[in-house]
């Protein structure tokens, strides 16, 4: 890091008073596993970027290939991967199908297996192979889920493959305020605040304009997160988050006191947010928390909870 005062990440994630976060790291690839093994494991695995240039589904073999490649470099530890997050801002040609008015609202996502069950069947099967010949801690998780009723389908593809542990994202607001439902079909969620801030404001994450409504310090975003967070307490069950705002050190307290209990960033942020955590008590994050979530924009959010810590 830039900042010669910043404590390098010492590999465990923690409050001043010791509670356990665990900070992981989102990749995309081998080669950005590898930069990022400093991280506690894998937060975030997009698997759609390997694919992005594929005019047809990759072979077995090819999946394979690239799933092994991050797994080894974080052998023994845990490695979260999505399945294909396809459409929208991430088209893949092997899931397209007509041309739609609105692709951000659009067959993405989990959505894409009612037309390709097979895809999302191959692709587990190779992850999971992949997972066994590394020998990795390997959970898999579904993007764009909607409904507890998704979330039940998609398990139940998952079973046959024997994971560790088998989650969804929480990146629309129907999934969210429906948490306690979604939670009990799975073993974790993960929340996805880029696309979460994009639904809740309704306004697209891509346009430069709009970034104060993305803001994941809006406090209607905030308020979501902590539904979540409740209800994954309630549940005793891992709410991660792996959307950007996983790595800004100012909210790391605040997401844990909403109820996080991991941060996956890019790995360049893991000094920042292991420090900023490192420096504040469980109890000021839930203070911060609570005085952000009812602050009346993203701005004021920023100074309550930065008030707070500041004790
Ligand atoms: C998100 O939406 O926050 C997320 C982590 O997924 P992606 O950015 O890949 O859509
Ligand atoms: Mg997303």
């Amino acid at each position: 890091s830039a900042r010669p005062d910043l404590v390098p990440f010492d590999g465990v994630g923690r409050t001043a008073d010791g509670r356990r976060v665990e900070l992981l790291a989102n990749v995309s690839g081998g080669d950005d596993a590898a930069a990022a093994s400093r991280a506690e494991g894998v937060g975030l695995f997009r698997t759609e970027f390997a694919f992005l240039d594929r005019h047809d589904a990759p072979s077995a073999a090819d999946q394979t290939v690239a799933y092994r490649e991050v797994f080894a470099a974080f052998r023994g530890r845990r490695v979260v991967v999505r399945t294909l997050d396809a459409g929208s801002d991430k088209p893949l040609a092997f899931l397209a199908g007509p041309r739609e008015q609105n692709p951000a609202l659009g067959v993405r996502g989990y959505r894409t297996a009612h037309a390709h069950p097979d895809v999302l069947d191959a692709q587990l099967a190779a992850i999971a192979a992949a997972a066994r010949a590394e020998r990795a801690d390997a959970w898999v998780m579904a993007p764009m889920i909607a409904t507890a009723a998704e979330a039940r389908q998609f398990v139940a593809r998952c079973r046959p493959h024997g994971f560790a542990s088998v989650g969804v994202m929480i990146e629309t607001p129907a999934a969210a305020l429906c948490a306690a439902e979604i939670l009990a079909e799975v073993d974790f969620v993960s929340l996805g605040t880029n696309d979460l801030a994009q639904y809740a404001t309704a306004a697209d994450r891509q346009l430069a304009p709009l970034a104060d409504l993305t803001d994941a310090w809006q406090p209607a975003v905030l308020r979501l997160i902590r539904l979540v967070g409740e209800a994954g307490a309630a549940a005793g069950k891992p709410v991660s988050l792996c959307g950007e705002a996983g790595g800004d050190p100012a909210l790391a307290p605040v997401l844990v006191g909403l109820g996080v209990t991991s941060l996956s960033m890019a790995p360049q942020a893991l000094d920042e947010v292991a420090a900023s955590l490192g420096a504040v008590a469980f109890e000021q994050c839930v203070a911060a928390a609570a005085a952000a979530a009812a602050a009346p924009g993203p701005r004021e959010a920023r100074a309550a909870a930065a008030s707070v810590l500041a004790k």
